[in-house]
């Protein structure tokens, strides 16, 4: 009932003409697994398939080129050289990881520290496929390196610094829609005005299908892939999910997921699934993570705080809660730079 009112609800980017598509013109799609570790989803229209390929081509190269400098899972990455130097000094880093620092940071200070890139001088002692976590000895620690403000920008200089040892960061809570971005950057440069890209669990989306929108579901977190707990229309529009499905292992009755909680060192487990809809996939990715940390409440009263976003949160008990502005249809205000 509630998905009911859900579609119409949000239904207000959908548009009224139905414009006619140039006969020789279609849909291309591709996907592709292994960049960052997860699968890439790129659809878009073209007049001409040679140039939709090359378009794809590009966006996928824009993806791994992301992958080659933000994953901590490559030593020659310019983020594992910073978790390996930022310690000793400031260090200088490009204007593209500085950017994507100050967002994160930004991100940190609307979540109340529930996102926090330092999670990673805890979370580098998980390893969900081999199930290992740290002992509690091992968090206590560490965990004095968790906190975003150990993490010192300086814009003038372009140069970033951990306040103290111990201090490591990973983008994995935010890279991912950061490329999605790009990935429409890319094609947006080139000139198409319809596409979908996808890693993961962020997408957006460039334009309508043709007086239609996008419809995106989102999961049921106790199901398999297929089965949606609701499908969301949209329009020029980001969407992430996070669950507590994508990378975890039970052990005594407890399940140990890919999402930390700055203040323990934990997984946190406060929900089953949260979604976050807004104009760019990085702000929709950095912000998914807080209802696992915060709770439900807390994390829908910060939604609720931020103009521009809209949530759809699934409860431990599996009911599904949503932000003020998917209950009312509110039309969602053009997007703010990013
Ligand atoms: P996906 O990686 O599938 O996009 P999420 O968007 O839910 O999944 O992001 C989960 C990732 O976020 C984790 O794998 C980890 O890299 C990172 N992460 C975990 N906890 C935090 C946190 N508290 N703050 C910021 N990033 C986090
Ligand atoms: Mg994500």
């Amino acid at each position: 009932m509630k998905v009911k009112v859900l579609l119409t609800a949000v239904c207000f980017t959908a548009v009224a003409t139905v414009a006619a598509a140039p006969a020789h013109a279609e849909w291309v799609n591709r996907v592709t697994d292994g960049i960052m570790g997860t699968r890439i989803t790129v659809e878009l229209w073209s007049e001409e398939r040679a140039k939709a390929e090359a378009a794809i081509d590009a966006v996928l190269d824009e993806m791994r080129h992301i992958d080659e400098s933000m994953s901590t899972y490559k030593p020659t990455s310019e983020v594992s050289l910073v978790n390996a130097r930022a310690a000793d000094g400031p260090m200088h880093i490009s204007k593209e990881l500085f950017d994507l620092l100050v967002k994160a940071k930004e991100y940190s200070v609307i979540t109340d520290g529930a996102f926090d890139i330092t999670y990673a001088s805890v979370g580098y002692m998980y390893n969900f496929p081999k199930h290992i976590r740290p002992d509690d000895v091992q968090i206590a620690k560490a965990l004095p390196a968790v906190d975003y403000r150990h993490v010192i920008l300086d814009a003038k200089n372009q140069t970033v610094q951990f306040s103290q040892k111990g201090v490591r960061i990973d983008l994995g809570g935010i890279a991912k829609g950061y490329s999605v971005d790009c990935g429409i950057d890319v094609l947006k440069a080139r000139g198409f005005t319809r596409a979908y890209v996808s890693a993961g669990g962020d997408s957006r989306i460039l334009g309508d299908r043709f007086g239609k929108p996008w419809m995106v579901g989102i999961r049921d977190p106790r199901k398999g892939e297929g089965e949606v707990i609701a499908s969301i229309p949209l329009v020029d529009a980001a969407i992430s999910t996070s669950g507590d499905y994508e990378r975890f292992f039970d052990e005594g009755g407890v399940r140990y997921h890919h999402i930390i909680d700055p203040h323990t060192g934990h997984s946190a487990s406060k929900v089953r699934s949260a979604t976050v809809i807004g104009p760019y996939a990085t702000r929709t990715d950095g912000l998914s993570k807080t209802a696992f940390v915060l709770g439900p409440e807390k994390a829908m009263e910060i939604y609720n705080r931020i103009d521009d976003i809209d949530a759809i949160i699934v409860k431990l008990d599996g009911t599904v809660i949503y932000s003020k502005g998917m209950q009312r249809g509110k039309a969602t205000p053009p997007p703010p730079a990013p």
